[in-house]
């Protein structure tokens, strides 16, 4: 029977007075499709509400002005839109983007297909620390002749569906933590790295690195709704690119998602929870813990 190792939470350093943006970190969010500009946008805006230096945004062109226009204080980067076009023009856009960046959130949006497995499975092998959400899963349980090859820290954030792709199989029972847990523990050591954590959402969500693990108790069913993963994997983006480890990354943020879910609760009822409300309470939950 696993038991939860980490109940503390870890913290960030405070901020130096004399800091500047260079020493914060530059995320750089590849997402985005037809009809989801806004999934990489949302994890934008969370990743720079959560003290990220910079943030970039690599989408494809048919959405690029969409998703530049949801926010003023990211850069945005074309990707070429669709099939073997996106493979080649990809790789020269998005080399240049992964060797500036120091973390990368890699799926938000990005949608499915060849073109896309084929992106995924070049990004995998980067040294720098990463968090795979959302489409960035599903493309790896495509292709799981990827998974266990080297590249950096990172942190998977699937949801039941996703970790039940992932892992082939669904949970018996997917609403015990000690299950939970010792499942997604299972998938981390299985799937390689300098460190790899899984972090499996929903009520309660399990956070573990093989041999680290925690239980997160914030958060609320309100968040059930469209768009409040994509502000996770945000959230987890800062951290990673202020250099907190991925376990402690994936930790904190999943704490501070989830005040910040109930805090939107309490101003607007849970049925009226949506992701940028979220974003618009990540202040008040981060002056919580920092
Ligand atoms: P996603 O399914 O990718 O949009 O992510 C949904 C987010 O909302 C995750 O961070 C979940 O942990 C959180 N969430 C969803 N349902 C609940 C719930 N019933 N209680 C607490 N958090 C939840
Ligand atoms: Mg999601």
């Amino acid at each position: 029977m696993i038991d939860v190792t980490d109940t503390e939470l870890p913290l960030l350093p405070a901020r130096d007075p004399f800091g500047h943006k260079g020493d914060y970190g530059r995320g750089l969010v590849v997402g985005g499709s037809l009809g989801m500009a806004g999934a990489p946008a949302l994890s934008a805006m969370a990743c720079l509400a959560s003290g990220a230096g910079l943030v970039a945004v690599a989408t494809p062109r048919c959405v690029l002005s969409t998703v530049a226009g949801y926010c003023p204080a990211y850069t945005t980067h074309p990707l070429a839109d669709d099939g073997e076009q996106l493979v080649a023009e990809a790789r020269t856009a998005l080399d240049q983007l992964l060797s500036e960046a120091d973390a990368a959130a890699m799926g938000p949006g990005i949608g499915r297909g060849d073109a896309i497995n084929d992106l995924l499975e070049r990004a995998w092998t980067e040294s720098l620390p990463a968090v795979i959400d959302a489409d960035g899963l599903n493309a790896l349980a495509a292709r799981r002749s990827f998974l266990g090859t080297p590249g950096g820290p990172r942190v998977l954030t699937p949801h039941a569906k996703e970790f039940a792709r992932l892992r082939g199989q669904p949970l018996d029972n997917p609403n015990h933590d000690a299950q939970r847990l010792e499942a997604a523990a299972e998938l981390a050591r299985s799937l390689g790295g300098p460190e790899t954590v899984v972090l499996l959402k929903g009520a309660r969500t399990v956070v573990t690195n093989g041999h680290r693990y925690a239980v997160n108790s914030t958060g609320n069913p309100g968040m059930a709704t469209g768009g409040v993963g994509d502000v996770l994997t945000g959230v987890i983006l800062a951290l990673l690119c202020q250099g907190m480890a991925a376990f402690d990354a994936a930790r904190l943020a999943a704490h501070v998602h989830g005040l910040a879910g109930d805090l939107a609760a309490a101003k607007l009822g849970q049925l009226s929870v949506t992701a940028p409300a979220l974003i618009e309470a990540l202040p008040a939950a981060w002056r919580t813990v920092s």
